[in-house]
């Protein structure tokens, strides 16, 4: 007899979450539907459960389904970016709120919290959230928001999730972890404890480099999540049908995509860590990385973005990154295609980054033929 309460496993809800044949058709792929109104009853009602096209719509819907079934989580709201998603989540806090960020988060997000954010009212402290006594210490009596990120960008630290949700829920602080790397196949924020868990879907969930995208997935759909739901319909950074429609087409596949790019980031950081020119190799998954035992952990495998420093500085960074022909110099990730990236120059002016450090984004292909076109490009 088959057990009603077994949960179904990750590819089968990556094909099937919020995928249902259309009735009126019979079309198994999602009809596309681009209208921004729909038809109301003689009362006024939506007898479709659709009215206005910002506020809800069936592709997107659909999407926030999977999504949430992704997670684990019980509710989804989709962006136009995973920028405006995170900045949707920090407008349901108040000016003179305090939040505490993790020092290593994506640039943007903490562009975000330094810039427009700051200026609405909105204090910031940001924290190495690997160490978890000064990640206690930066809370104040105003600190509503504990932001995490794991592992970071670009240095790929591991942050303690769930001692941080922890730590975040005992202060009465609301727990975010921006997911966007790990994505759902590697890390269940949610199961860790984490309230809101945070994507660019630009990124492995579309994993074609054809659509941006963003999503905010909520543990418990009341509470803070009701504030970002508000916060999606009313300020309106949503994404279209179509973007929709490619990103759940894209989820599908997730699962298959994230493993095979995974191995292959690993195979990379186990050929690089044995490279002269290479005096530093950020992965969790390597044995020496610090956050190594915790990434174990934690995640069901270490990922498929990887960092590393080589000798001669930034003018050496910058040659190899030229010389490359097979990895595509540009930024993002999460692609089919291997990206390569000189972080520092593509986070511009205020970076932080080891101007030597080299990013990479591991995509689809033979890791022997991405070995080779490294190999080539390192060669002085
Ligand atoms: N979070 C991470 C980890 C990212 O890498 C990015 C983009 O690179 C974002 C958030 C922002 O997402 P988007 O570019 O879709 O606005």
């Amino acid at each position: 007899m088959s057990d009603p309460t077994r949960r179904a496993g990750l590819e089968t809800l990556a094909v099937h979450a919020g995928r249902t044949p259309d009735p009126a058709s019979g079309a198994l792929a999602q009809p596309l539907i681009a209208s921004t109104t729909f038809l109301r009853g003689a009362d006024g009602g939506e007898p479709s459960g659709f009215g206005y096209a910002r506020s809800d719509n069936p592709n997107r819907r659909a999407l926030e389904a999977c999504l949430a079934a992704l997670e684990g989580g019980a509710a989804a709201a989709a962006f136009a970016s995973g920028a405006a998603a995170a900045y949707a989540v920090f407008q349901t806090l108040a000016p003179g709120d305090h939040v505490v960020c993790c020092a290593d988060a994506y640039h943007g997000v903490r562009a975000e919290l330094a810039g427009p954010l700051a200026r609405w009212g909105l204090n910031t402290s940001f924290v190495d959230t690997t160490d978890l006594a000064a990640t206690e210490r930066a809370f104040t009596s105003r600190t509503k928001l504990l932001w995490l990120e794991s592992p970071t960008n670009p240095l790929l630290k591991v942050a303690d999730l769930a001692a941080l949700a922890r730590l975040g829920r005992a202060r009465g602080a609301l727990v975010v972890c921006d997911n966007t790397f790990a994505t759902p196949v590697l890390q269940s924020p949610v199961a860790l404890g984490c309230d809101l868990v945070m994507h660019s879907t630009t990124k492995y969930l579309g994993g074609h480099s054809d659509v941006m995208g963003g999503a905010i997935v909520a543990a418990d759909p009341a509470g803070a999540f009701a504030l970002v739901r508000e916060q999606q319909q009313v300020a309106g950074a949503v994404p279209s049908p179509r973007d929709c429609w490619l990103l759940q087409r894209g989820a599908a596949t997730l699962p298959l995509r994230v493993r095979a790019q995974s191995a292959g980031a690993a195979t990379l950081a186990a050929w690089l860590v044995a490279q002269p020119q290479v005096h530093a190799v950020h992965y969790p998954g390597l044995p020496e990385h610090p956050g190594h035992a915790l990434a174990l952990r934690q995640m069901r495998a270490f990922g498929a973005m990887l960092s590393f420093q080589v000798r001669g500085g930034e003018a050496a960074a910058l040659g190899a990154v030229a010389r490359a022909t097979l990895f595509t110099r540009a930024t993002s990730l999460g692609s089919v295609e291997s990206l390569i990236e000189h972080r520092a120059t593509s986070e511009g002016p205020r970076s932080t980054t080891p101007r030597d450090l080299i990013r990479l984004s591991v995509g689809l292909e033979t890791p022997a033929d991405l070995i080779a076109d490294l190999e080539q490009a390192l060669a002085v």
